[in-house]
This record gives structure tokens, C-alpha cells and sequence, in this order.
């Protein structure tokens, strides 16, 4: 029974002033290898509270996984307390060095005398190569007890563990699976929703396994199949997503890190159409979104930010008529307002968006009441209508994702 624990170490955690995302990356890591997590510990850039931290650590632990410490400066000092407490030399790492010195002339910089400090390593460790910075990782087996020391800084801390980390426990631990992840991504249905309608799947399943997870607003799905041949593994999470997706497909939008406005924009791009926006409670957020993408300029021609009546009526040109009689949070607005921006610019598609953000009700329409309308030329534009809650910020986001999702659907 193999009982793993974390310590990352760093006085800015206690500081409160970064979050320990690497624990939590880790701990997701180690539960997809199968290794239980019984312990999170965090402790400053401290010498002798690392020291009583690793002391509680090999008395209940076989596997210690210590992030953070490997730098350069005085403050890392990581791999000098456990080689004292391990009673492990620490000593010059040959390629480590080299690789440091690279590093060096390659950005035609003077290396200086604690860099080299990066290329020590415990005596006997196996390196983990860092291919995003400078600090090694390592890993050493003393009397049974595994030891790893990873980097503090994530965008190098996740690719060693992924790319090296992974594999010495596989390896080390005689395990033949390979472990394949998809992330599922949903739009439109709440997280108890969803997992209502597939609890029996997620009970039922052990290989692939699923994790549900809610944020933003939107409903991930992560699948965890294991198996020594990898198309298997692969076929395993294909059948699952299926079964899922038999079921709740219609809210499904896409794999791994993809946004809904990704989404909408392969579409767009597939498809050759342009598209403008007039925005009203979303004050230019969909605009925001959309150009912040690669190649915005071949689908997005423009939008007009028309947030009080005024530049409804005299810019968009909504008519009068309308703002009067129905009021701007309204049916008939909205599609004034789509089929007005899509005109003006000659878009193939109008998008507009108009509701109450909050705190107070609009024109006496209550906090979250939101019109979306999509017009695309001839056929007639469609309406959407949500009742949305949360705070101004919330209400204001989901818009512009159901606007998306609207679209991609
Ligand atoms: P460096 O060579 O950059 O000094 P290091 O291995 O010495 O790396 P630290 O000095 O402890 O690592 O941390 C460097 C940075 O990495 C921190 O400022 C922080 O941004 C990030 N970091 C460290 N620990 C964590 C953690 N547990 N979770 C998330 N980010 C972290
Ligand atoms: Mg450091």
C-alpha cells in the first residue's frame, strides 16, 4: 500500500500569495496513477520547518513529492535540507550542467556562480529533465522511500511530471497501464442536472473512470481509462463518451481546453460567414472574446456597443417605436438589434444581446432577464429568452456564452 504526501514548499503560499495549484495538479496526477494522496503540507522558504516537515512526512509516508526550492537564489533551499536530512551528498550533475551552460550562451548572457548551484543534485537520484527552465527535478529511491523534487514555477513543474515524473512511477512501480485522459466539455445544463442524468453511468464505471467538475458556468466531464495497450484505452473512452453523450450530446461543445467561442469560431471559419455584434448589458464583452482569438479578422466585422436608448435609436437604429412600446429588455428589441447590426455591417450573421445585469431591474424587467437574437438574412431571426442569476459579472459572462453556445448549436 503505497500512502503518498505533497509538500510545496514556499513562504508566497503562506503569504497567500499564490494558490497552490501544483498540489492540486499533482494530487489529480497521482489519483490517475493510482497512488492514494493522504497528505497536503505547505511550509516556507524555512530551513528548519522543511526539516520537521519531512521528518512527520517519512513517518507515515513511502512516496514525498516536494515542490518548489530547486532556483538559484538563497531562499531555495529545497535539496540542501533534504540531502542533511537524508544524509545524501548533494553533487554535480554533468548534463545538468552542460545544459545550464547552454542555456547561457545560447542567450549570450554571463552565467554566474549560483546558477550552478541549479546542477546539483542528491547523490544517486534519477533526473527528471526540466526542457522549461534551468532546475533538474529528481528522484530517489533510499531504503524504499521515494523522494521526488520538482520546480516551483507550473509551466515547468507540469510538463516534467508529465513528460518524466509519470513514467518513473510507472516504472518504478512496476505498472503496465497506460493512463489516457478526455475532458468532456458542457454548456447549457447545471452540474446537478448532468450528473443526474448519468449517475448510473458514473456509478456503474470503473475503467474509464469519471470526474465531474462545475465552473464558469459550464460542466466538464473527465475521463480516466486505463490499460496496457493504448487503443484500447482509447476505444474504452470512446464507448464511454458515447453512452454520456447518448444522453446529454445536445449540450455538449467540445474536448480538453476548448471555449465555446473557439468553438464558434472554427465554425464561422469552416463555414466562410462573418459575423457582428450589437451589444447592449454585454458592453462589448462578445467583441472581447471573439477578436482575442487568432484570425478574429476573417469572421468578426465589428460591433456596436449600444448601451442606452440613445445609440440604440440614432446609431443601430432601432426604432422608436420599439424602445417605447416594448422597452430595450425585450423580444422585438433584440431582433431589431441583431438584424440591424447585421445589415449595417453586412455580416452574414447579427448577434445582439440586451437584458438586466443587475443590481436593479431595468425598465422594470427583473435582474437576469436576457434577450439573444441571431438573425441570418432571410429566414426569420431567432429569439432567445434567459432568466439568469448570480452577480452582474456572472449574468454578464453567460450571456456571451449562450450567445455562443446559440450559435455553435
Ligand atoms: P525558480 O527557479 O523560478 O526560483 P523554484 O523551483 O526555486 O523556481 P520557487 O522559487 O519556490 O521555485 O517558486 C517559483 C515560482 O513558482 C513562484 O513564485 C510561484 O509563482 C510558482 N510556484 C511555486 N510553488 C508553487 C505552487 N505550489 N503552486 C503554484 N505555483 C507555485
Ligand atoms: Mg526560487
Amino acid at each position: 500500500n503505497i500512502r503518498t504526501e505533497i509538500i510545496a514548499v514556499g513562504s508566497e503560499l503562506l503569504l497567500g500569495q499564490i494558490v497552490n495549484s501544483n498540489a492540486q495538479f499533482l494530487s489529480q496526477e497521482l489519483a490517475e496513477l493510482g497512488l492514494s494522496v493522504y497528505y497536503h503540507t505547505v511550509v516556507g522558504d524555512n530551513p528548519s520547518r522543511l526539516e520537521s516537515a519531512i521528518n512527520n512526512a517519512k513517518e507515515r509516508s513511502n512516496v514525498i513529492i516536494f515542490t518548489g526550492g530547486l532556483g538559484p537564489t538563497k531562499d531555495d533551499l529545497t535539496k540542501e535540507t533534504i540531502s542533511k536530512v537524508l544524509g545524501r551528498e548533494l553533487t554535480f550533475d554533468v548534463e545538468a550542467l552542460e545544459s545550464i551552460e547552454r542555456y547561457f550562451t545560447q542567450t549570450k548572457r554571463i552565467m554566474s556562480e549560483n546558477n550552478k548551484k541549479q546542477a546539483l543534485v542528491i547523490d544517486g537520484s534519477y533526473i527528471l529533465k526540466n526542457d522549461y527552465g534551468m532546475a533538474p527535478g529528481m528522484a530517489v529511491d533510499i531504503d524504499g522511500m521515494i523522494y521526488m523534487l520538482l520546480p516551483g514555477p507550473p509551466s515547468e513543474m507540469k510538463p516534467m511530471f508529465e513528460n518524466y515524473g509519470r513514467e518513473y512511477f510507472q516504472t518504478k512501480l512496476g505498472f503496465q497501464d497506460k493512463i489516457i485522459s478526455r475532458v468532456l466539455r458542457y454548456f447549457g445544463i447545471g452540474e446537478s442536472q448532468l450528473e443526474t442524468d448519468i449517475q448510473d453511468i458514473i456509478d456503474g464505471q470503473t475503467n474509464p473512470t469519471i470526474a465531474p467538475l462545475a465552473a464558469d458556468g459550464e460542466v466538464t466531464l473527465r475521463l480516466t481509462a486505463k490499460h496496457k495497450d493504448e487503443h484500447i484505452a482509447q476505444k474504452l473512452l470512446n464507448e464511454t463518451e458515447k453512452r454520456i453523450n447518448d444522453r446529454v450530446g445536445e449540450f455538449f461543445y467540445g474536448y480538453e481546453q476548448t471555449t465555446l467561442v473557439h468553438e464558434l469560431n472554427k465554425l464561422l471559419m469552416k463555414k466562410g460567414k462573418t459575423i457582428s455584434a450589437a451589444e447592449s448589458l454585454t458592453g462589448g464583452m462578445f467583441s472581447e472574446y471573439i477578436t482575442s482569438l487568432d484570425g478574429a479578422s476573417q469572421i468578426f466585422k465589428g460591433s456596436i456597443v449600444s448601451y442606452t436608448n440613445e445609440v440604440k435609436e440614432q446609431i443601430l437604429k432601432v426604432q422608436k417605436r420599439t424602445l417605447e412600446q416594448f422597452g430595450a429588455v425585450s423580444e422585438e428589441c433584440a431582433r431589431e438589434m441583431a438584424e440591424q447590426i447585421r445589415k449595417l455591417s453586412k455580416s452574414d450573421i447579427g448577434i445582439s444581446f440586451t437584458g438586466a445585469a443587475g443590481p436593479q431591474p431595468h425598465e422594470g424587467q427583473p435582474v437576469g432577464t436576457v434577450f439573444i437574437a441571431i438573425s441570418m438574412g432571410d429566414q426569420n431571426s431567432n429569439v432567445f429568452k434567459l432568466n439568469l442569476a448570480g452577480s452582474r459579472k456572472g449574468i454578464r459572462v453567460r450571456s456571451v456564452k449562450y450567445g455562443c453556445h446559440y450559435l455553435v448549436k
